[in-house]
Order: structure tokens, then sequence, then C-alpha cells
């Protein structure tokens, strides 16, 4: 940007929010404000996925090294597996130049890298926005503390349940999904010496079960989606019982292995799943929207957060060739019809990659399923891990201005 001086207000200190801290500064030379509802930041205890296409952005804002030293790379690639635990394709886990793998990370540890590289002192915990509103000149925004501050611009990164969303347009609110997942972690002490260190999928009758080592292998994740008419009450998440998830995968149907792995478990809590259909528009004016606010997606495709560090390079990428704030709007713009056919096509994998994992045995065609899976491997390291989203942004800007691409 032409002015240092530029006022934007980041909504949310998430891994969204802060990734687009770190950018904003490094790409686009603005320092701005982040605001957190939390009275510190943090996450839940579970695990997350960093994938080469958020990598490699993390890389060029200066902070991989730090992921790499305190997540997990695994051994290989992961395989998805029959309830049985019988081979029914292996995954991607690498760009196609091998130069990134998937990084298994610790959440808090991974909100703890990012935070390492935003100022302190331009983060403002405690402070739950209300209300936006678009003045004549900059935006007004306004907190449940009593705080309020005059912005240039707003940056809507306060996930699925998004105030700043609200700003942007009236949309539907995302809807639960009909499934649930029990997620945790495991100390990996407590598993066999010979636990495989790479990510697991068993796919069985309407619901799956997934893990993946973290934190230097001294930890394992695990995710175990299964359908639930549970009454959500107003809540979406909370503490279960153990059991409740052993006796989900009981029986002779079910990998001994797995059932081996559930028994070490001694804490899970469960997570409704929600979905949303792609916006029709990010950005009104001055107010934008990125991550989980602009692009809830089912978990299957583990691309939420790499999503949200895709957004946050292309956006600081457009706004770095705005000469002043008048140009925001466009900057804003040209961002959300890059991002919005990228974003729309993961929901959408998303919510297949979900229904290919939890197929219900009486109607599916396995066989297809499996085929399909295999076809999906390949996809994913070539349109999903081997995407640069500074590079198609640079491209696309010069599209915007009537540049040549090569
Ligand atoms: C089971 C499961 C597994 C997943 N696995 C993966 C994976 O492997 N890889 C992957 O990429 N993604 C994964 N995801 C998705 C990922 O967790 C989300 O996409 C990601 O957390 C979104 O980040 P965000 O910063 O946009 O939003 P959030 O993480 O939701 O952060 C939003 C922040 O905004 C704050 N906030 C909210 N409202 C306000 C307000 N009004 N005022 C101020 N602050 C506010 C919140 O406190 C929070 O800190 C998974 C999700 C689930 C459920």
């Amino acid at each position: 940007m032409a002015s240092e001086d530029t006022r934007i207000a980041i909504v949310g200190g998430g891994m969204g929010g802060l990734t687009a801290a770190i950018a904003l500064r490094k790409i686009a030379g603005v320092q701005a404000t982040v605001f957190e509802q939390a009275g510190k930041l943090g996450e839940v205890g579970a695990g997350v996925t960093v994938a080469p296409n958020a990598s490699r952005v993390l890389e060029r804002l200066g902070v991989l090294d730090r992921i790499r030293r305190v997540g997990a790379v695994p051994d290989g690639h992961g395989v998805y597996q029959n309830a049985m635990g019988a081979l029914v394709t292996d995954a991607a886990w690498e760009d196609s130049a091998k130069q990134y793998q998937n990084i298994g990370m610790y959440r808090p540890d991974l909100i703890d890298a990012l935070a390492q590289e935003v100022d302190p002192a331009t983060i403002r915990l405690g402070h739950r926005l209300v209300s936006v509103e678009t003045l004549g000149s900059g935006v007004r925004v306004e907190f449940e503390n009593g705080a309020d501050d005059v912005f240039d611009a707003v940056i809507g990164a306060d996930g699925i349940h998004s105030v700043v969303r609200g700003a942007v347009g009236q949309f539907p609110e995302p809807v639960y999904s009909g499934y649930i997942v029990y997620r945790g972690v495991v100390d990996a002490s407590r598993l066999p010496g010979d636990w495989r260190m790479i990510s697991q999928v068993w796919m069985g009758n309407r619901r799956h079960f997934m893990c993946y080592p973290l934190q230097q292998r001294k930890l394992f994740n695990f995710v175990a989606g299964i359908p639930s008419d549970r009454p959500l009450d107003g809540a979406w998440s909370g503490p279960a019982a153990v059991g409740e998830l052993a006796a989900e995968f009981a029986g002779a149907d079910w990998d001994p292995k797995l059932q081996e792995f559930i028994g070490r478990i001694e804490h899970t809590f469960w997570w409704g799943l929600f979905d949303h259909e792609p916006l029709a528009n990010w950005s009104r004016g001055p107010i934008t929207l990125l991550g989980d606010a602009a692009h809830t997606m089912l978990p299957h495709q583990g691309q939420g957060v790499n999503q949200a560090i895709e957004d946050s390079m292309a956006l600081a990428t457009f706004l770095a060739a705005a000469d002043s704030v008048a140009d925001i709007p466009e900057a804003f713009r040209r961002y959300a019809s890059v991002r919005m056919q990228r974003t729309a096509i993961l929901q959408n994998g998303s919510r297949r990659a979900g229904a290919m994992f939890d197929a219900q045995y009486e109607f599916a065609d396995l066989e297809k399923r499996d085929a399909d899976l295999r076809v999906g491997r390949d996809f994913r390291r070539s349109a999903v891990f081997d995407y640069d989203a500074q590079k198609v942004a640079e491209q696309a800007l010069n599209r915007f201005q009537g540049v040549p691409v090569a």
C-alpha cells in the first residue's frame, strides 16, 4: 500500500486472522489491528493438517521453519482403508515437486507459531465485535466491552458464526450437516510401539475414523465422524464419554487395531459439523471476509485453515497493489473474485469426500467409491497441493490491469 498509515482491522485472532495480520505486514506493508473476543489467543486441544498449498505461503511469510520444528511430518503417504483395515488406496501427502509434505500440528502450537510473528501491541484481546457500520469515510466497529473505533477497512476473520458477514450481505447461516465428530489427542507413548507414523483413515458403514501424528510425534490426533441426531441446543461442541465413541466402532465389523487405538484414548469431545453453500459475495466496499467466515466447509479434505492461509496471501497481494485507501474496495473485489472460485470447489469437494468416507453400505457402489478415491488422490496433489496462491493472485492482478500473462 502507498501509505503505512492505512488503518485496517482484522476481526478474529484465529489461525486465519493471525496469518492475515502477518501477510498484510510482510506483503502489503500494512500493520493491521487484530480484535479477538477471547481473553487470550488459543485453540481447541486437537490437531490440524498444514498442507503443502499452505506451507508454500507460510514459507514466504517466514513461519514455516517454526511450524516444521513443532509439528510432525509423517513417514510417508497416508492410507484409506476399509473398516477391517484393508488398503483401499494411498492418500496424497506431498506436492508434485516433493518440496512440501503434510504437517500434523497441535492447534495451540500453530496459534503460537503464528502469534510469534504478530506484534502483541497490535492484538486487542477481550474485544467481541457486535456491530460494523460503513460510514461516508471508513468503517466503524463496536465491541461488547463498549470500545469502538473507525478504520479504513475491515477484514472479517471471525469464523463460522461471523458477525462481519452480516455487514457484507444477507446470507443463510451455515447448517448442521447431520454429523458430529469425536475429536482429541492421544499421547503416543500409550500406543503400541509399532504404530504407523502416517495418516490413517478407516471407512465403515456411515462412519469413519482418522488419526495422524502431531507435535514431534509425541501426540496422535483423532477425528471420528458419525451421523447424529443429537439436539445441538445452541451448543455445537462439548465434552463426551470415550465409551460413547468406542461403542460406535465396536464389534467384528471393525479392525481390532483401530479398536486398540480407541482403547488408549483417555479424553474426547464432540463437535457438530456445519456446512455452507458458497456465498454470493465476500466483499462490500471496504469490508471483506476471510477463512471460515467466508467459506465454512466440512473438514473432510482438511482444507479449512489451509484455505484461510491461501486467502491471507491473496488478500495481501491485492492490497499491496492498491495505491491508496480509495483503492481498497476494488482490491477487495478482486480478491473475492479470485478466491470465491477456488474455495467453492473445495467446499463441494469436502462434501463429496465426506459422502465417500461415510458411504452407506446398503446403497453405495463401494467399488466405484474406491475408484473415485484413487482419482481424488491425484487431483488432490495437482489441484489442491500444487496451488500457489500468491502466483495465482499476481497473475489475476496482471489480467485486471490488462497485462498479458505468459
Ligand atoms: C474436526 C475438524 C477437523 C479439521 N481439520 C482441518 C485440517 O486438518 N486442516 C484444515 O485446514 N482445516 C481443518 N479444519 C477446519 C479449520 O478448523 C477451520 O477452517 C479453521 O479453524 C478456520 O479458521 P478461521 O481463523 O477462519 O476461524 P476460527 O478458527 O473459527 O477463528 C475465528 C476467531 O474469531 C474469533 N471471533 C469469533 N467471533 C468474534 C467476534 N464477534 N468478535 C471478535 N472475535 C471473534 C474467535 O474467538 C476465533 O478466535 C477442521 C475442522 C474440524 C471441525
